[in-house]
């Protein structure tokens, strides 16, 4: 048996360089090998303030982002996370097998009760264990997201093993959940373009989108906060200017890393210049996804085919791993 990869993003609008990197650059490269269902997960979307009108449509961007950027429909399957309820059936059976206390102590929690005060719900609070059901209900193995997820990815080994250990099979010695591990990309922490943190939706100024034109990449590279180019000495750690080294090596590889460090050793610098060919490498590896979308956009017809079929099957998988737990955990079955 193929191992199983389970992976989403959520819809909260168009991917950025981030998802890219972090996650989609990951499912990219297990999709041949792996049996993979990569997802859309807007249940996770209505933890935070968003608006109903574009939900949707956030969605359909997503799905868009995934097959332009190279998912193949043939080779994985890809899932709306409410096209199969079975992901809330389970969130909730293993919710009763999880403290209350660990998941109000999560760092990722607090963040956003301080971002929106006035939203604190229990999905909020829960998103942790619907991320593990989400894994789980797949079995998954493997997930291929950003550094950020570690601790959501810890969250779902602690459950996988609390409900192998509560509800333990019998006779064949075979577990319920495997215990999933994170899939590293080497673009597995984009940082912000405003010098502080990482790449984020939720930042504005943070990101650069993959739908962005060459003039947008340029406009946002542009506002990248820099130093006076003559410090000279080692590139700094953190800040506008190491964020630039990061993306620089990220997307124009060592021999342009190098180039630019030795300039920045050498006191001749020049950040407009730096910014300019990044931009340039940027968008040309934006180019053949952005194309690839605007034919995709024309086609919703296709587009939705695949996500119904996709659908189907991915309920089926679901189903079988509900009736299992529900089995182990005593439920009557008629
Ligand atoms: P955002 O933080 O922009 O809201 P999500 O939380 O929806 O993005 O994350 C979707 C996926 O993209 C996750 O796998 C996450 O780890 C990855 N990701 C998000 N931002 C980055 C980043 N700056 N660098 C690397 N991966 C990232």
């Amino acid at each position: 048996m193929k191992k199983r990869v389970y992976s989403g993003i959520r819809a909260t609008g168009r991917l950025h360089l981030g998802n890219y990197l972090g996650a989609v650059k990951g499912m990219l490269a297990v999709q041949d090998e792996y049996d993979c269902i990569f997802s859309v997960v807007d249940l996770h979307a209505i933890t935070t303030p968003y608006d109903p009108k574009t939900l949707a449509e956030s969605t359909r961007s997503v799905i868009l982002d995934y097959l332009a950027a190279g998912l193949d429909p043939e080779k994985c399957l890809l899932e709306v996370q409410s096209f199969v309820p079975e992901h809330m059936e389970l969130a909730y059976l293993l919710g009763t097998v999880f403290p209350v206390a660990e998941l109000e102590d999560l760092p990722t929690y607090k963040d956003k009760k301080a971002q929106h005060p006035k939203y604190v719900n229990m999905g909020l609070l829960y998103y942790p264990v619907l991320m593990a059901a989400d894994v789980l209900l797949y079995k998954g193995e493997l997930v291929p997201v950003g550094i950020d997820q570690e601790p959501h990815l810890e969250i779902m080994r602690q459950i996988a093993r609390k409900f192998n250990g509560m509800f333990p099979s019998a006779g064949s010695g075979q577990v319920t959940f495997p215990e999933p591990r994170r899939f590293k990309t080497e673009g597995e922490y984009v940082p912000s373009l405003t010098g502080e943190g990482k790449m984020s939706k939720s930042v504005e100024g943070s990101y650069i989108n993959l739908t962005d034109d060459l003039e947008t990449i340029k406009a946002k590279l542009a506002k990248v906060p820099t130093d006076s180019g003559t410090l000279g000495g080692s590139i700094p750690q953190k800040g506008g200017v190491a964020n630039l080294f990061v993306l620089a090596y990220l997307f124009g590889g060592k021999e342009m890393h190098h180039k630019y460090v030795e300039d920045y050793k050498e006191k001749r610098i020049r950040y407009g210049e730096m910014k300019q060919e990044l931009s340039q490498i940027i968008y040309e590896q934006l180019v053949p996804i952005q194309e690839r979308r605007r034919v995709l956009e024309a086609n919703p017809e296709k587009v939705n085919a695949i996500l119904k079929e996709h659908a189907a099957k991915c309920r089926e998988i679901a189903q079988g791993t509900i009736k299992e737990v529900k089995e182990k955990m005593g439920f009557l079955q008629i």
